[in-house]
Formats: structure tokens, sequence, C-alpha cells
């Protein structure tokens, strides 16, 4: 049903870059075989899923939305992808998102942009606007993203769905290319809470062959999900999280959920976090500089594309001519920030002060959850908008993730899920809940109690 539900729109929404369409119908068999033989299945058997194209699948290739991997097929899966084989989950395909994941919109993928399946004429957000829009399509129930600085929460809010940023190294990013590896973190996507813990339990868990993984129990997330409850809890509102730039729809659908909590028998608590207004200065200076690093492997001689090898020229200058044709603009622009960043001289006064900052917006968050149990924002300032619009202007672009990015560089928990339509475009806003590192479970509680 998926697949033809696939065939119909996926022409129009564009969310998947590769459809497994044997490879998927193999699983949903394997896992008929298993029911008949009286096999153990697994916790999602039978459950159609959207994976990022960004976790390396050997059995699909894997192009992170970027021309330089084009027709790779990695040797191995990554362990994500090897949780949802042993969990018997039906990988439908691979989906579209921006190139390495830098971006707001999936504009900057080199295979062409994502419609919002609320208006095809918008972004469906960004970078994993591939898995939101194919669950707002209903192309599929449940899908991974990946959230370095809102990647998976923007998207869920501005297509009116559900995305979880587990806390950093809740969930193993071995097999799950590097962007910035210090924030990056894999987590689910569904229509529902429930449905996204059911999947969150499914792929978290200490993983020995990333070195981030944590080594402690998962948080008891579907427990959670299913006992929802705001009673008696404190629930924090920051003060920068509002004011200029954020639209009118979208603080009413955010007040009116803060009235909710109360009427649910929470407690609110104002908040002021000073350092928060510099999180996104601080972001667009570490998440470069590791994406400078990170990005070196790209060499031509490691992985797919190598342009210019015609036996006269030398290896620098085919590395240089690769580079040169299969990195977009966005990430040329990521790089050079990057390199320029953490070069000598300059070290200190940008990648040495943006550390600085990372360390005080941790310090605000540990000073805030000593006063509440969650924090609740808007998880965007705006509503989806029109593709296009804010592509050649990267400032612009960027804020689409004010209100996400300090919880990536705190490494703590955080979820979007809907809380209405704006009546100004009727188009879907996301309320974002924060929770401490390692609390997941708490977004959950909160997140049932006010869907
Ligand atoms: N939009 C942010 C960026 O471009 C975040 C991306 C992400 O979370 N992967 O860096």
């Amino acid at each position: 049903a998926h697949l033809a539900r696939i065939d119909a729109v996926d022409e129009k929404v564009h969310a998947f870059l590769h459809i497994d369409r044997e490879g998927a119908l193999a699983q949903a068999r394997a896992v008929d075989a298993k029911r008949e033989a009286g096999e153990k299945l697994g916790p999602l058997a039978g459950v159609p899923l959207a994976l990022k194209d960004i976790f390396t699948t050997k059995d699909m290739p894997t192009t992170v939305g970027s021309k330089i991997l084009e027709g790779w097929v990695p040797p191995y899966d990554a362990t994500l992808t090897q949780k949802l084989r042993a969990a018997d989950v039906v990988i439908l395909g691979k989906t579209n998102m921006d190139e390495f994941a830098m971006g707001s919109s999936t504009e900057n993928s080199a295979y062409g942009p994502t419609g919002n399946p609320w208006d095809l004429t918008r972004i469906p957000g960004g970078s994993g606007g591939g898995s939101s829009a194919a669950l707002a399509s209903y192309e599929a129930p449940l899908a991974i993203g990946t959230d370095t600085g809102g990647s998976i929460r923007q998207p869920a809010a501005v297509t009116g769905t559900v995305g979880v940023k587990p806390t950093y190294g809740g969930v193993s990013r071995y097999g799950m290319v590097a962007f910035s590896s210090s924030l990056d973190q894999g987590g689910p996507c569904a229509r529902t809470v429930l449905d996204a813990a059911l999947l969150h339990e499914a792929i978290a868990g200490h993983d020995p062959l990333d070195s981030t993984s944590i080594d402690a129990p998962v948080p008891p997330v579907v427990e959670a999900a299913r006992n929802g409850s705001v009673q008696g809890m404190r629930v924090g509102v920051v003060k920068q999280f509002r004011g200029e730039g954020y639209q009118a729809g979208v603080l009413q659908r955010f007040d009116e959920s803060v009235e909710l909590l109360k009427s649910l028998g929470a407690t609110v608590v104002e908040l002021d976090c000073p350092s928060f207004d510099l999180a996104l200065s601080a972001y667009y200076l570490i998440a470069p500089s590791e994406c400078s690093s990170n990005l070196a492997r790209f060499d031509a001689m490691r992985y797919g594309l190598r342009v210019g090898d015609d036996g006269t020229k030398s290896a620098e200058e085919v590395t240089a001519l690769t580079r040169e044709a299969g990195f977009g603009d966005e990430v040329k622009r990521r790089i050079i920030l990057g390199t320029y960043a953490l070069s000598s001289g300059y070290y200190d006064a940008y990648y040495g002060s943006a550390q600085k900052v990372r360390t005080l917006i941790t310090q605000d968050f540990e000073k805030a959850f000593e006063q509440v149990d969650v924090i609740v924002s808007p998880t965007t300032p705006t509503t989806a908008f029109p593709i296009g619009e804010r592509a050649d202007d990267p400032m612009a672009m960027y804020l689409a993730d004010l209100c996400t990015i300090p919880t990536n560089l705190a490494g703590n928990s955080a979820m979007s899920l809907p809380c209405g339509l704006a009546p100004e475009d009727g188009l879907p806003v996301g309320l974002q809940i924060i929770a401490p590192a390692m609390k997941d479970d708490r977004l959950y509680k909160v997140g049932s109690a006010v869907e």
C-alpha cells in the first residue's frame, strides 16, 4: 500500500531519492514467513520506514544529497540500519535531504528540492525534508532523520509531524555520514508521539563502534508515551525564544499550548537564558569548523565521484577538480568558513570563542533545569516559507534554526510536535519540548499529554 502511495504522489512531493521496491517487498515477505513459522518477530515487524540518505545501507546507494557520492553503495550497514533490520522494519527507500545535512529547506539537495505536502510550493524544512514530507504525505508511517542544528525538529514543525532529537550519544552515529560530529544526532520521525517512542526505543542504545555513544540504559520512552501527563510538572518558558522575527500565528499557537499545559496541571516558570542569543553565531563557527575537517575525506580517491583522472593530472589536481564539481555552493561556503575559523591566528578569536559560548549555553540550561523539568518554545519562528524565498540569502535561511540550535550545542534532548495551524496561512506550527540529557522520556510524557 505504501509503495502504491509513493507511486501516486512522489513524483510531485519528491520525498525519496531511492525507492527499494524489490527490497521492501522481500523484507515484508520475510516478516510474513517468520510469522507463519511461529518465529519471534521484531518490535516493529512489517512497519514501513523512510530512511534519510545519510545512513549507510549495503543494499542501497547512500548519496547524502550530494553529487560527490552519486552512485556510491556502501560496503556496510550503519548501526542504526542494522537495528532497524533487527526490529523487522521494512525499509522503503532513502529520503531527500540538503547536501551533507547543511540547510533548512532541502533546497540544497543536489537532486532537486522536496515539496511540503501541505503546499507543494513551500519548503518541507531541512535538512531532513524528505523524511518529514514522506510522513506528511502518508508515503511512510515512520522515518529517520538527523539533527545537527534542527534538521529533525524543524522539518517536523513545518510539516505537522513529530520529530525527536535524542540526547547526544543516545543513538549511534556509526555509519551516519558525519557533518559536525559533536552535534550530529540521529533520531525518530513519525506522525504520533507514541509511534516516535516505539521507533526511538528500537534505534537507541550503546554502541561500542561509536566512541561518543552513552553506555547507559535507554530512557523509558515508550512507557512515558503511554502515560502522558504534566500534572505537577514545572515547565519553563525562555524569554529569549520570542520577539522580532517570530510570526504572530506561531506565537499565538505557542501561547495556547502554554495555557493548555497549565490547565493540565503544570506550573509555568519564566526563564532568562541570556547566552541563547549567541547560539546561532557559535553554531555557525563550530559546525562549519567540524565540517571542514570531516569533509576532507572526499578526496576523489576513496569514494564516489572522480573528475579529471585522464592520466595527465596530479592527484592534487584530481582532488581539486572533483571537489569543485562534486560539492554544492552551501557545502563549499561551510568548508571555507570552517577552514578560516580553524586557521592559525584566527583559531582563538573564532573557534575558541564559539566553544566558550557553547559552555555558557550549557550552563544556562543547567541553571534552567534546576528550576524546571522541561522547557517549551515554538520549534521555528515561522511556518513553511515558499521554495526559493531564502535560497540566495544564507543568513535568512540560518534563522530557521533559532530555537533548535541551543539544544544541539548543549547535547540535551528535544521534540517537536504539532500544536495547530497558524491562522494567517493555515500551515502547521510546531511546539518544541526540551529535556535534560538522558531524560528523553520527559519529552514523551509531556508530548503525549498535549498531543
Ligand atoms: N539548518 C542547520 C544547518 O544548516 C541545521 C542542519 C542540521 O541539523 N543538519 O546547519
